[in-house]
């Protein structure tokens, strides 16, 4: 590409008098109309995605690597005194997920496009996303967090479909945005959004009138459900997204001759957790409209929908009651009724059925019943459905049942986020790991060379100055480049544990001022959004930014430990983070973390992981050995036994283990209440003392042991190095396209 031409022809002027946002609109454009040429011919079949959420970054700098243009680009500007980060920097991140589940729909697209299959996203156009989180008085609060700009990748398309719903009907028009492939096909990401949408209803913060559905269908990601009206404006936006898609799947579906009762031969559809769990029904509607008859048609659909469980955390399995349901999809109940009674004739298991007795139908229940597959997303998570949570329909359904380990696009993880590393693994081994990534393994021939680990520091090392730069700028924060960095950054769950590790941080704190120093200082950094309803989760943000404000202006401590909580964590942030960081933590209740994301994208960055033996940290395990990384606590067997027995006591812990109590006791101390809220830090105490529900306590020493043994170990910088290599040489297994292409495979069968 010639930019200089392109900027003469687009504003008549040369790269070095344009500004910033010329040059970023151009490139948009300029990328937008060469994913364009590169849209795949439509073949036959075709895999539908249907996800609620969809976190997939920016996306300049990751198409134009895509396009197999950024170092190009990147030289032009660089040759007229232009910096492409700077251009990078104007463009907002779309805000269309929270966590995992939507940066895994994000990597999937990826590789989808990479490995040159057809298939596409659908999802919803959300006008602010989740929020946008903002500390104030070490709290967090959420503001609207506004992305769409008028230079946007979402192109409007002509495409409109009526939704009805029990009082109104809503028109869902369709936006497109091309996923470019890395060096290949483009695919699409179809968005709905509602004609009515009204930005102007949203008042205090992210508060709306939750009843004009209207005008507040398609502006925030999972609103508010800890009431009514919440909760049935969540299944107002699903079927929103999944009857829009289903229409649009139909449609072209018969374009392309389908007679119908042979759908599955041109659609198959990947329901990623049970938020689009009504686009069954909703198919099975629209095929009897169009004249098939019942019985037939929930043949049909059930052998062209695959169902992802993404949790065993039962409060995250989605039920909704029966009545709600009349009320805003009333055309659905009486197929949802006609769902539950043939299975009702089929299976004699009450526990098993769609709608229980107390009228309330189970979500995943309908797509375990009616998929042809059901997938979990590592090996741990998945022998876990089978043997206990989903026990009872494995008995039933065995060959639906399968594995799919998440993986992560390294082409974003790696090529993008970190060009030195890139450039230094191309050095040694070339590039065909960047479309196999199982080629990484030959970086182990260089275990033990010095150069090669050097080197590897070094980067590590320019990696975490970057970061610390950004941090003095954006947050004023000064950090020691020199320290170790410890980081967890993922959305703020119980279950995730990010209190065990604000636990050991005061107990840190309290052996440094007792005298105890590190030897190399420790930064600990976390990033992560709580659920606006989330109280406890509020609570935890709340006393690690109250430890970040006395740990860091303690002159005693400062200069060996520092606490950091980067605001409003997201892609952008990920990918600054992760590539400067030494020790990844992973410290879940084993059991509890289906697979999780995050530890692929530090190990593939030469981070070692701290973790427990769950999800794919135990995948990760046997690919390093022992000896590079570091496991603690309680298996999952023991876990699931102790909440079977409900044998656990918070307090029996609490009142015998003598740091336990010392670092317990810290949250409601003097010092702390000093800075901090004194209903929520004892809320917090309360909560850990009297339930430790994630079971914080029992794993509380061996991570502090473990950890210690990790610092220690820091110290010999060549056999730490090391570990980042064999870390780096093994996260092959990991790539997306791995993963997209076992999905193919044994589930979706495109050609
Ligand atoms: C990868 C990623 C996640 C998922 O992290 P886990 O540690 O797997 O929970 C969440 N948010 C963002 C922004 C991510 O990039």
């Amino acid at each position: 590409m010639n930019l200089t031409e392109l900027l003469k022809e687009n504003y008549g002027k040369s790269i070095k008098e344009c500004s910033n946002e010329e040059i970023y609109t151009s490139l948009l454009k300029e990328a937008q109309r060469l994913s364009e040429k590169k849209k795949r011919p439509e073949s036959k079949k075709k895999l539908y995605y249907f996800s609620a959420e969809f976190l997939i970054g920016k996306l300049l700098s990751n198409n134009l690597i895509n396009l197999g243009i950024y170092d190009d680009v990147k030289k032009q500007l660089a040759e007229n005194g232009r910096n492409i980060c700077e251009i990078e920097d104007l463009e907002k991140e779309p805000s269309l997920g929270n966590g995992g589940l939507g940066r895994l729909a994000a990597c999937f697209l990826d590789s989808i496009a990479t490995l040159g299959l057809n298939g596409d996203g659908v999802g919803i156009k959300y006008h602010y996303g989740l929020f946008k989180q903002v500390f104030k008085n070490n709290k967090q609060t959420a503001v609207p967090d506004r992305w769409l700009t008028d230079n946007s990748w979402l192109v409007k398309t002509e495409k409109v479909y009526p939704v009805k719903f029990g009082n109104i009907t809503v028109y869902a028009i369709l936006y497109d945005l091309n996923i470019t492939g890395y060096n290949n096909t483009a695919n699409t990401l179809h968005l709905f959004d509602a004609e009515t949408a009204d930005e102007g209803i949203v008042t205090e913060g992210i508060d709306f009138d939750k009843s004009r559905i209207a005008k507040n269908l398609t502006l925030f990601l999972y609103p508010d459900d800890s009431d009514d009206a919440g909760r049935k404006l969540r299944i107002y936006q699903q079927y929103f997204m999944v009857s829009a898609g289903a229409q649009m799947l139909l449609d072209e579906a018969v374009s392309k001759g389908c007679a119908l009762h042979d759908l599955d031969d041109y659609a198959v559809i990947q329901i990623n957790d049970t938020h689009p769990t009504m686009v069954i029904p909703e198919l099975i509607r629209l095929l009897t409209l169009r004249g098939i008859e019942l019985d037939e048609a929930v043949e049909i659909v059930s052998r062209c929908c695959a169902y992802t469980n993404h949790t065993i955390l039962a409060e995250a399995l989605e039920k909704w009651p029966l009545h709600y349901l009349k009320e805003v999809v009333p055309q659905l109940v009486p197929i949802i009724e006609i769902m539950d009674d043939k299975v009702r004739r089929k299976i004699d298991n009450t526990s098993l059925a769609i709608i229980d007795k107390n009228n309330t139908v189970h979500m995943a229940h309908l797509d375990i019943h009616y998929c042809m597959s059901v997938n979990g997303v590592a090996a741990l998570h998945t022998d876990i459905l089978k043997n206990e949570e989903l026990s009872g329909f494995y008995e039933i359904y065995p060959e639906k049942f399968n594995n799919k380990t998440n993986g992560i696009t390294f082409r974003r993880w790696l090529l993008h986020c970190n060009h030195q590393l890139t450039d230094f693994i191309t050095a040694l081994i070339g590039d065909g790991y960047k479309k196999n990534a199982d080629e990484l393994k030959r970086l182990k021939q260089f275990k033990g060379n010095k150069d090669v680990l050097t080197k590897l520091l070094h980067i590590k090392q320019d990696k975490k100055k970057e970061l610390c730069g950004y941090l003095k700028k954006v947050q004023n924060i000064s950090v020691d480049q020199a320290s170790i960095f410890d980081i967890q950054i993922k959305r703020l769950h119980e279950y995730k544990r990010q209190q065990l590790n604000a636990l050991y941080i005061i107990h840190k704190y309290l052996e440094i001022k007792a005298g105890k120093k590190p030897s190399t200082p420790i930064t600990c950094i976390f990033g992560a959004k709580a659920a606006p309803a989330y109280i406890i989760a509020q609570d935890i943000i709340h006393l690690i930014l109250c430890l970040s404000e006395i740990i860091n202006n303690d002159p005693q401590v400062n200069q060996y430990l520092k606490v950091i909580m980067v605001e409003n964590y997201n892609v952008t942030l990920a990918e600054r983070l992760i590539p400067a960081c030494d020790i990844s933590e992973q410290i879940s209740l084993a059991s509890k973390e289906a697979s999780g994301t995050g530890n692929m994208k530090f190990m593939l960055n030469g981070a070692v992981t701290l973790g427990t033996e769950d999800g794919a940290n135990v995948e990760i395990h046997q690919l390093v050995g022992d000896d590079n990384i570091y496991v603690f606590g309680d298996s999952s067997d023991v876990v699931v036994d102790r909440y079977k027995k409900a044998s656990y006591s918070a307090r029996d812990y609490y009142e015998q283990d003598a740091d336990i109590k010392e670092a317990v006791d810290f949250i409601t101390s003097e010092e702390v209440l000093k800075v901090g809220d004194k209903t929520m830090l004892e809320r917090l105490s309360r909560e850990l003392i009297g339930k430790d529900w994630f079971m914080t306590f029992p794993d509380f020493k061996a991570y502090v042991q473990t950890k210690e043994k990790a610092l220690a170990d820091y110290e010999n910088r060549l056999e730490w190095a090391d570990k980042m290599l064999v870390n780096i040489a093994m996260a092959g297994f990991f790539s997306s396209d791995r993963t997209i292409e076992e999905y193919n495979r044994d589930i979706w069968k495109l050609s």
